[in-house]
């Protein structure tokens, strides 16, 4: 009772410190912007559940601080994911192989007036790279983060 589900899905973020994965995580498991986000400490993962075509998906979200100096911690993280949410795609290119989606996401979008990456650029990666897309969201007014998992569930709902 209680945990029953159709599937389970890893799905992972990665990225550099700071660039807002804990607080994406949060805004889509709590629907909040959490302003004090503490540093995450080693690895994390959240549950959330969601209901495609009748079915029911269970999405496990991992989120780390990216502490490479752990080495037993980073394996741990990358092993049997099914998809991942991406900011630096080298990365999990080299720990999970190249076959698993990807999104690529431009966070932080409602910071507008210190844009790093174009919406042409990002999109121009994604494709280079073989990623499902580009999304820019905002953790803080919660702009495409719904989308971005979605389209990962759907996506893995699909494959599997
Ligand atoms: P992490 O290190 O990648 O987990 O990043 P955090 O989620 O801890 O966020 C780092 C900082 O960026 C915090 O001060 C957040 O409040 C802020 N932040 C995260 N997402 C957004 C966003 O979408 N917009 C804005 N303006 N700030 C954000
Ligand atoms: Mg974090």
């Amino acid at each position: 009772m209680g945990d029953s589900y159709d599937y389970l899905f890893k799905i992972i973020l990665v990225g550099d410190g700071e660039v807002g994965k804990t607080s994406f995580v949060k805004r889509f498991t709590t629907g909040h912007f959490h302003r004090d986000c503490k540093m995450t400490i080693g690895v994390d993962f959240t549950i959330q559940t969601l209901q495609l075509d009748g079915k029911i998906v269970k999405l496990e979200i991992w989120d780390t601080a990216g502490q490479e100096r752990f080495r037993s911690i980073v394996t741990r993280y990358y092993r049997d994911a099914h998809a991942a949410l991406v900011i630096w795609i080298n990365e999990v290119k080299m720990k999970c192989g190249e076959d698993i989606p990807h999104i690529l996401l431009g966070n932080k979008c409602d910071k507008l007036s210190s844009r790093t990456v174009s919406s042409s650029d990002g999109e121009c990666f994604a494709r280079q790279h073989d990623m499902m897309s580009f999304l820019e969201t905002s953790a803080k007014d919660g702009r495409n983060v719904d989308d971005a998992f979605y389209k990962l569930a759907q996506e893995l709902f699909r494959t599997y």
